[in-house]
């Protein structure tokens, strides 16, 4: 038994292995050895036949290679009989997206009433639901109560909140902070001492005592240690944690804990001299330790969720910009017709996002730019001194892996408005699926006839 696991795995490894060199010599085939490995999802060609419709600026995100990837996270832990995919809707809240992710079997991760909103409206209900808030109003955990969500407390003194606003449910999962550095060998990942989050280890087995004489039935456990993590072993070591608490948990309390849930965090390479990572070499690390701490304690029937978003989505986005202004002060600028409104990354924690000038992927990148958007905030930029080919007015730019925390992370300084988001489909044609803003949008929250009234 064993060794047939063993030997099917191999073989998708090695079936892996062969279409990654088959891929690599095809993308090096196409671009010239020294060029990026990062290619677009839409060409040039596409891109002037979809603004004939659509104007630039617009995210786009590729249905197929969403599709792909859920099934191959769905593969990967095919192995834990209770595994579910609670999609992140923060990282991308488009019902057209959720619908195709419901489609592939996942649940959704909510954190705001709207998101339950959002996800009530496209089907979702009861354990599809994973309510992973914190700093919870009371009307978010009504909502999340009634849709009979499960319900993941951030800290011990939402148990009494809950109560009051909801009433305690059958099933509640709790978030675990251990506090200090998080490190993978010698490597630094994340300082959980410092993030708001979570619930000692104590507050844990003291919250989780509380919620069994309240009555609750099935316990689950979560926790967030790390974000885009870019490495194989985030997964199983944090796995490995929860597992080794869970068995405390259960060995102290005597409950029954029936899930546990790794979060988001598994990453993607942004820049492309990374390597992506594989997700069944995940999966299959997160077994060995399922194997070697669960079962041993009679916890083999634990069912493993994940609440991930970038890595569901991130790829299989694009924001396509066209060059408008070009600018030769003591730097050179190319402006562009995006701003940090529609992707704040870059903006906010300089995060960076490889562009690709369509129509130019094989031209030498021998000139240094700044790419810009127009709000009047110097750092609104996508790219500072990036190498890029020579740029001309009404080139179109693809700025690669906006598809999570993209649009979502949008907002309306400077009275800029959020754009519109396109699904590319399977069959190669191209669906709206969110308008771009209006003015009246922007204004909808004012009643003009009072302001008019009054001058
Ligand atoms: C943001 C978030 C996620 C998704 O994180 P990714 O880095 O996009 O995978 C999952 N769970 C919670 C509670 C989050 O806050």
């Amino acid at each position: 038994m064993h060794i047939c696991l063993l030997t099917n795995l191999a073989k998708v490894l090695i079936l892996d292995i062969i279409l990654n060199i088959f891929y690599t010599s095809l993308a090096t085939k196409k671009k010239g050895p020294n060029s990026m490995k990062k290619i677009p999802f839409v060409t040039k060609k596409q891109v002037e036949e979809i603004v004939k419709t659509y104007p630039t600026p617009f995210h786009i995100y590729d249905e197929k290679a969403i599709r792909e990837n859920a099934r191959k996270l769905k593969t990967a832990f095919s192995w834990n009989k209770g595994f579910r995919e609670y999609f992140a809707v923060k990282a991308t809240p488009n019902p057209f997206i959720l619908n195709i992710l419901k489609e592939e079997g996942c649940g959704v991760d909510c954190s705001s009433l709207t998101e339950l909103m959002m996800s009530e409206a496209c089907g979702f209900k009861g354990s599809d639901i994973m309510f992973s808030s914190n700093v919870t109003p009371a009307c978010e955990y009504k909502k999340a109560k009634e849709l009979g969500a499960y319900i993941n407390l951030d800290d011990i003194t939402h148990i009494s909140f809950l109560k009051e606003a909801a009433g305690i449910p059958d099933t509640v999962f709790v978030r675990y902070n251990p506090g200090g550095i998080f490190k993978m060998g010698t490597d630094i990942m994340d300082n959980p001492g410092d993030a708001k989050y979570g619930m000692t280890k104590e507050q844990i087995i003291e919250a989780v005592s509380e919620l069994k004489t309240m009555g609750v039935k099935r316990f689950g456990i979560h926790s967030f240690l790390a974000s885009n993590t870019v490495t194989n072993e985030y997964y199983p070591t944090l796995a490995g944690i929860l597992f080794d608490l869970a068995v405390e948990v259960k060995e102290k309390t005597g409950v029954c804990v029936a899930f546990i849930n790794l979060s988001g965090g598994v990453g993607i390479p942004y820049t492309p001299d990374k390597e992506p990572n594989n997700i069944t070499v995940i999966g299959e690390g997160v077994r060995k330790q399922f194997e070697k701490i669960l079962v041993p304690k009679g916890l083999g029937d634990v069912a493993i969720f994940t609440e991930l978003g970038r890595f569901m989505l991130g790829p299989y986005g694009g924001l396509v910009t066209k060059a408008i202004h070009q600018k030769h002060i003591y730097k050179e600028y190319i402006g562009v017709d995006a701003c940090a409104v529609n992707l704040m990354r870059p903006a906010m924690y300089g995060a960076y996002h490889h562009i690709t000038v369509l129509g130019k992927e094989d031209a030498p990148c021998d000139c240094k730019y700044d790419v810009t958007g127009s709000l009047c905030e110097n750092n609104d930029k996508f790219a500072v001194d990036r190498m890029l080919p020579k740029i001309d007015i009404g080139d179109y730019l693809f700025i690669h892996d906006t598809g999570a925390h993209g649009f979502a992370m949008g907002y309306n300084y400077n009275g800029k408005l959020k754009s519109a988001e396109l699904l590319l489909k399977e069959d190669g044609t191209v669906q709206m699926i969110r308008r771009a803003e209006t003015p009246q949008d922007y204004f909808a929250t004012f009643d003009f006839c009072e302001i008019f009234k009054n001058n």
